[in-house]
Parts: C-alpha cells; sequence; structure tokens
C-alpha cells in the first residue's frame, strides 16, 4: 500500500457524531452551524465565523465581502495553491505574485512594497504549510498604503506568531479550508474568520443567495451571489475533529522532530526550519535538496518503494493556464529555485515510525553512494 504526503484521521466518535446529525431534525445550517462558530471563534479568539463549502468558497467571498473587482490588483505569494488567486480572478481582479523568502518559503514581506500600486487593494499572505507570515511587517504596509489583508490560513489552524494564535488578527479577514490533507477535515469545508462586523453581516448573507432576513423572517435579496452554505453533517464531523486539534498538532510536531532527528547530518539536504516567535502547524514538511537533479533521484527512488512524496507548489503563474492568461513571462527567482528542489514527505496523524525511518534511509542511503 502507499503512504501519501498527507491525510486525515477519523476515529469512531467522529463517526457516531455524523451519525447522530443524521437521525436528527436538521441536516444543513442549523444547530451544529452554531456550535461550530462558537468553537472556532474560542479556538481563534475571532469574533465571528461563518463556514462556507470549501477554502475556495471562503476566498472567493472573502475577496467579495471588500468588493475586489475588475481593475483591482491583489498582492499575493507565487508558493501557494491556485484557489488563493483563481479566487481573485473569479472577481474579475488581478493577482499580482510576490517572490518568496527562502528561510521558511513564505511570501518575502520585504518585497511587498515594490509591487504596490495605485490599483493595488489587497495583500494576500499564505501561511504556507503551517510557518507564519511576517505579519507585523505585511501590516504595517497595509497600514502605511491603506490596503486590506486577507490571510489564506489553510495550511495553519494551530500555528502561532508573536506567541498568538493566528486568526486572532489584525488582518481584514482570515480564511479556512478542512479538507482532507488540512490540519482538520470535514471531507469538504471551509471558513472565514474575522474581527468586523459589518463583514461579518456581509458574509452571511453572500453564503445564502444574498439573501438578508429582517425580524420577520422575511426573505429580502440585497446581493446578487450563489449558494455557499454547508451542512449540520459535515458541521458534526468538523466538532468532533476540533476536539482533537491539539493532539493533531503533538502528533505532526513529533513526526518532524524524528524527520529532523534522523536527518539533520544528511549532506545536500536543507530542513526545515521554524523562525524566531513562531510555532509551526505542520501542515506539510517540506525539504530541500541542493539541486534539482538529486531532488528528482530522492522523489523516484522514495516513489518507488510506494512513499508518494509530491512537489507544494509550483510558482501559481507557471500554470498554463496564467501563462496563457497574462503571465507569460512571469519568473521569480526564489520561487523558482524553491520549485526545483523541494520535497514534501510524508507527514500526517498516524504516520508510522517505522515509515518515518525507511523514508529517511532512502535518504541517507542515496546521499553516501553520491
Ligand atoms: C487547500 C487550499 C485552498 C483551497 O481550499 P479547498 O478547501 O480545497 O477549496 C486554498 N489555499 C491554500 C493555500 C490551500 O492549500
Amino acid at each position: 500500500m502507499s503512504i501519501p504526503y498527507g491525510k486525515q484521521y477519523i476515529d469512531e466518535k467522529d463517526i457516531q457524531e455524523v451519525v447522530a446529525t443524521l437521525k436528527s431534525n436538521y441536516l444543513t445550517t442549523w444547530p451544529k452551524v452554531a456550535e461550530f462558530e462558537q468553537k472556532l471563534c474560542a479556538y481563534t479568539w475571532s469574533k465571528y465565523a461563518v463556514a462556507v463549502g470549501n477554502g475556495t468558497q471562503a476566498l472567493h467571498i472573502a475577496y467579495q465581502t471588500i468588493w475586489l473587482q475588475a481593475g483591482d490588483e491583489i498582492i499575493t505569494t507565487a508558493n501557494t495553491f491556485v484557489a488563493t488567486s483563481n479566487a481573485a480572478l473569479f472577481c474579475w481582479a488581478t493577482p499580482v505574485f510576490c517572490d518568496i523568502e527562502l528561510e521558511n518559503y513564505n511570501i518575502d514581506a520585504n518585497k511587498i512594497e515594490n509591487l504596490i500600486t495605485a490599483k493595488t487593494k489587497a495583500i494576500v499572505p499564505v501561511h504556507f504549510a503551517g510557518q507564519p507570515c511576517e505579519m507585523t511587517k505585511i501590516w504595517d504596509i497595509a497600514k502605511k498604503y491603506w490596503l486590506q489583508v486577507i490571510e489564506d490560513w489553510a495550511h495553519a489552524l494551530g500555528a502561532q506568531y508573536n506567541w498568538i494564535k493566528i486568526g486572532n488578527t489584525q488582518s481584514d479577514m482570515v480564511t479556512l479550508s478542512f479538507h482532507p490533507v488540512k490540519p482538520i477535515t470535514t471531507g469538504e469545508w471551509g471558513a472565514v474568520l474575522t474581527n468586523n462586523k459589518e463583514y461579518y453581516e456581509k458574509l452571511l448573507k453572500l453564503r445564502s443567495h444574498g439573501i438578508e432576513r429582517d425580524e420577520k423572517w422575511f426573505n429580502n435579496m440585497v446581493y446578487l451571489w450563489n449558494n455557499y452554505r454547508i451542512t449540520d453533517i459535515q458541521c458534526a464531523l468538523w466538532c468532533s475533529q476540533m476536539d482533537k486539534l491539539d493532539y493533531f498538532l503533538e502528533s505532526r510536531k513529533n513526526i518532524v522532530k524524528k524527520y529532523n532527528e534522523n536527518l539533520h547530518n544528511t549532506k545536500w539536504i536543507i530542513l526545515p526550519k521554524e523562525k524566531d516567535n513562531t510555532i509551526c502547524g505542520w501542515h506539510l514538511y517540506v525539504v530541500r535538496f541542493e539541486t534539482e537533479e538529486i531532488r528528482d533521484n530522492v522523489m523516484s527512488e522514495l516513489k518507488q518503494k510506494w512513499y508518494w512524496v509530491t512537489l507544494h507548489y509550483p510558482p501559481v503563474y507557471s500554470h498554463t493556464y496564467y501563462r496563457e492568461h497574462g503571465y507569460k513571462d512571469t519568473t521569480l527567482p526564489n520561487a523558482e529555485l524553491y520549485y526545483k528542489t523541494c520535497l514534501s514527505l510524508p507527514i500526517f496523524v498516524g504516520l508510522e515510525d517505522k515509515d518515518i525511518d525507511a523514508v529517511c534511509f532512502i535518504i541517507k542511503d542515496m546521499a553516501w553512494r553520491k
């Protein structure tokens, strides 16, 4: 059986909670959703939470809530999943890609200011692999230029920046994903967090056809929007998974410790590091190699032994669609170098020690043979 780079962990309690909801009166957007909002806000110290169908929808309604539109630009990282910038394209806005730093592969906050134009509306940092971005610098830039900040937090539930959980933030909004490879899962699902009541009220309307309810519960549609609602069945699973988040984070940390101890003396490998004042959520364990050739050899060797290691992420602008739609000549040196040399090793709750040892053995064995 092959070992993937990431997957979900579901226990008996999760299953029972979902079954209980199936037997209840409500299957969608009702009592469990209130429990979700309260639980997520308590954990993140955010004021408001709105659940939606997935992380991409979360980004889309967050962008819509700040009226992102044609002619606007957002500045985001080249090293992210395509959804971060696609959701801006859905609003007819233009993503501008910023290069990454090579310390933790996040957006390089020192390179943002050069990209700001009269059209820039928002900065969208992504806490890649669960490593917090340099938010203090990003907030300072946003204040100076009157920009909005929306954090894509799909990898980072549970991570900390300056000893504050990401989410209790000065940013306008934060988006989350609960896809099976993410820190906790509900199958598909996402959420937007905010401390701004106006945004919260708009997000609630956008989630459900742009409809608001007046005091008498009459429906009144005020925005043209889609159905981005979620089900109570997923919500039951979410609440049960959330109870295990700290255990999940601890397990991931232990896996990282084992990899680090095992690999730290190996030549031509660069291990991930946490920056001062940050705690990583370890959504991914990404190592780098000195050259593309070494990386490719290690990758094929691991795949032959059924370890489905993979690469996160090709620079977004290098995808065919982006190349064909205005990004033909875009190239960012660190993002390119990173993508040529990176490798995501397996990390998930339940990954066995023998598999960590086997992965490390294969890597070290190749190092000695070189
Ligand atoms: C997974 C992911 C998303 C999208 O979330 P979905 O729930 O899959 O729609 C957005 N941004 C990043 C960085 C992601 O990893």
